[in-house]
Parts: structure tokens; sequence; C-alpha cells
């Protein structure tokens, strides 16, 4: 077994958010690598393959994650293992962080500063056509109820609003 990823600037504890989260142990400045985003290496084909499982175990009711990350054309990155700590890393409609890519590394990057005992938090940036499949309970004031990828995000507030008309 591979031993836990971490950080000097992270602690993981329980969350108001979702199970686990991920904390600031100090003050993290805007633009660090906070923690990289590991797990193993597959392709696309093996990516899908587990996206598929992933949904149908959504599609029976218990909470279906998906913790897939593109690196490029060939490979993802399925963070769904034990040692990558930053898989506890919460979603915001409103978050601190972003995941980055760097050359070929999933790198979590702070978005702004962050003071410590904050919640890091960033998008999970989910695709658009099941959206319904990832409520959101992140409690930040800019919520939608949704998991989205942000250049969405306006396209589905506009469908929100006239469903409730
Ligand atoms: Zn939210």
């Amino acid at each position: 077994m591979k031993k836990r990823s971490t950080s000097p600037y992270i602690v993981v504890r329980d969350s108001k958010i979702h199970g686990h989260g991920v904390f600031a142990k100090k003050d993290i400045p805007k633009n660090t690598q906070i923690i990289e985003y590991v797990g193993e290496r597959i392709t696309k084909k093996e990516a899908e393959r587990r996206a598929d499982i992933q949904y149908e175990i959504g599609e029976k009711g218990t909470q279906g994650h998906v913790y897939l990350f593109e690196i490029n054309k060939r490979y993802d990155i399925d963070g769904n293992v034990p040692w990558n700590t930053a898989k506890s890393i919460n979603h915001s409609c409103d978050p601190n962080c972003e995941a980055e890519d760097d050359k070929g590394r999933i790198w979590i990057l702070s978005k702004r500063d962050i003071k410590k005992g904050e919640e890091l938090t960033y998008n999970y940036g989910y695709d658009f056509e099941n959206y319904k499949e990832h409520p959101c309970r992140c409690g930040s004031p800019k919520c939608i109820r949704y998991i989205i990828k942000e250049k969405d995000r306006n396209k589905l507030k506009k469908l929100l609003e006239k469903k409730k008309k």
C-alpha cells in the first residue's frame, strides 16, 4: 500500500459540507500548489469503463463519486485511491482552490489567500448533461444547488429559473 499523500498546508477532519474535509493548517498565500491530486494513471478507455460503473452506482441511489481527471488525450487520473488525500477536498460553488494541470500532474492550487482553519474547496466541474445526479449542499451564498462546470453555471441558472416559472 502506498503512503497517503500529504502536505504541510493541510489537515483532514470532519466537514460541515460533507463527510471529511481538508482544512488549512496555516495561512496559505494565493497561487500555492497545496497538494498534488494523485491516483492511478489509466487510459481513456478504462476511465470510461469506470465512469459507467460510477454512473450505475449513482442510479441505485447511493452517491456515485467521480474522481477522474483528464491529463491529456490518452490518459486520465483516477483519484479514487486510499493514498490520495486530495480526494477528501469538498466541492463548493464558491471555491477557494482550483485543480490545475502542471505538466501532466494535477495540483490543488489556491485561487486566493486562505486563512488558517478555512476549509479547502474546488469546483468538481461536472458536465451539464447529468447535472441532476450531482446535487450540491455546499452552503455558499453562490450555491446553485448542483455541481457543475464554471462555464456552464449561467446556462444551468437560466434553466432552473425557467423551471421555477
Ligand atoms: Zn453549491
